[in-house]
């Protein structure tokens, strides 16, 4: 069994935080250790919950388009969440998202730091604001950190990373123009995310 196999048995028990309580399972992050560029993202939604894979609802099919057109192959990258287990409210018969909160972003940067730590990507893509408050702390702001690359550390792991909207971001757009913006914004990130983890590559 690799380290990460035996990272995500272990996770698949957590209970650092009380997440765990309502959530159908752990969500652990996929794809190969060693590859350039992993995608941090929020929280599993209520797909990913009931099918145990992270990004397979509304917002990892507009994520899987994006990435398309930034010209990342999505085999060649590793999709994670900074926090794995769905936190959600009742309304009437479905489960509406809830934004982790501060304690519950730090219980599971455990597991992140394990997971950056054993796949060692060269940069790390920020998708929305809980991703960077798991990697930068509380007074992370997508626009301050938008479409930048900087250096960056979790624990053992040190690279680059980028920041960018969540792709949930362009479904809540206000109409049609603003969605395209969101998305457009979404694609130049990844390319630019894209083009830099070549760059460090190089070096
Ligand atoms: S959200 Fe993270 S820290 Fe909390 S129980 Fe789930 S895996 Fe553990």
């Amino acid at each position: 069994m690799t380290s990460w196999q035996k990272l995500r048995d272990e996770a698949a028990q957590c209970t650092r935080c009380d997440l765990y309580r309502r959530a159908t399972q752990t969500v652990f992050g996929e794809g190969r250790t060693g590859v350039s560029i992993a995608l941090v993202g929020e929280q599993p939604g209520d797909q990913e919950d009931k099918q145990g894979h992270p990004f397979v609802g509304p917002a990892g099919r507009i994520l899987d388009r994006a990435l398309v057109e930034a010209g990342i192959d999505r085999d060649d990258v590793y999709v994670t969440n900074a926090v794995k287990h769905f936190k959600w409210t009742e309304r009437g018969k479905r489960r509406i998202h809830q934004r982790p909160n501060g304690s519950e972003i730090r219980a599971c940067g455990f597991w992140l730091e394990a997971e950056l730590g054993t796949v060692r990507p060269r940069l790390v893509v920020l998708l929305g604001a809980v991703a960077g408050e798991a990697m930068f702390g509380s007074r992370y702001r997508v626009g301050e950190h938008k479409g930048k690359a900087e250096q960056a550390s979790l624990g053992s792991w040190r690279g680059l990373v980028v920041g960018t909207i969540h792709p949930s971001a362009v479904l809540r757009g206000p109409d049609s123009e603003g969605r395209d913006r969101a998305y457009a914004g979404l694609v130049a990130d990844l390319a630019m995310a894209r083009e830099a983890a070549a760059e460090e590559g190089d070096r």
